[in-house]
């Protein structure tokens, strides 16, 4: 039986965290947490309750009572907060923002702190975030941090977001670019790879070769004679 690991997956926008995530927690059969919904949805329950993202004690108030969870349901995985689907309105770009400034915010990431932890009780679970081998997990079993040239990733977002989205490639690639300024420059848990991250340039990788060099550290790192794991 597979050893059950609590593996983080860190890395800016656009570096290819969510879709690597999913895939290597499909193949070792574990649980995919996306962090970076959690912030979300804290944002949408900021937009929608009005309160101001620099407030620290309305969002000490709002997060004492916030209720979010993931789902699996016949639309895959969903995020529901307060009992409603969001996990769509999670994705606007107003709301990347919105997430980035409140993630800035002491109280929030205390309350997320908690919950993320209580999520990683048990293991078997492929955690993606800014902070999750730093901060969240230090002790999580293998730690990759995923990275890509900022026009690589812009492209890519751009290109998820055309469906939904009249956004210019410029416009996106700007966006992202503050943002990765945000997340790395915020005093608490600020974007940057674990002093033991397996650090992995997707730029010129597609998903299936990130997520089969991922398995092969898994491997050598943690069962050189187990070759049960990758399969
Ligand atoms: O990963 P995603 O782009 O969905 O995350 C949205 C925002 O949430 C990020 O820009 C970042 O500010 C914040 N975040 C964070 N820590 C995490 C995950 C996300 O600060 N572990």
């Amino acid at each position: 039986m597979k050893k059950s690991l609590l593996i983080t997956i860190d890395g800016p926008a656009g570096s290819g965290k969510t879709t690597t995530s999913r895939m290597l927690a499909d193949r070792l059969g574990y649980r995919y947490i996306d962090t970076g919904a959690l912030y979300r949805s804290v944002a949408v329950e900021v937009q929608r309750t009005g309160t101001s993202p620099d407030d620290d004690d309305g969002l000490k108030r709002l997060c004492s009572t916030l209720s979010i969870k993931f789902v699996t349901g016949e639309k895959g995985l969903r995020i529901l907060s307060q009992g409603s689907d969001i996990t769509d309105q999670i994705r606007a770009s107003e709301i990347s923002m919105l997430a980035s400034a409140v993630s800035a915010r002491p109280v929030v990431r205390k309350y997320l702190l908690n919950l993320q932890r209580e999520m990683g009780r048990g293991k078997g679970a492929v955690f993606e975030g800014r902070d999750m081998g730093t901060v969240v997990f230090p002790d999580a079993d293998v730690k990759f941090f995923l990275n890509a040239f900022l026009k690589v990733r812009a492209r890519r977002r751009y290109l998820e977001l055309a469906s939904t989205s009249s956004q210019t490639l410029a416009k996106v690639e700007k966006d992202m670019q503050r943002r990765d300024e945000n997340d790395s420059s915020r005093s608490l848990a600020p974007l940057k790879p674990a002093r033991d991250a397996i650090i992995i340039d997707s730029s010129e990788l597609s998903a299936d070769k990130v997520v089969e060099r991922m398995l092969s550290f898994i491997e050598d790192r943690l069962h050189p004679s187990n070759p049960d794991l990758a399969k």
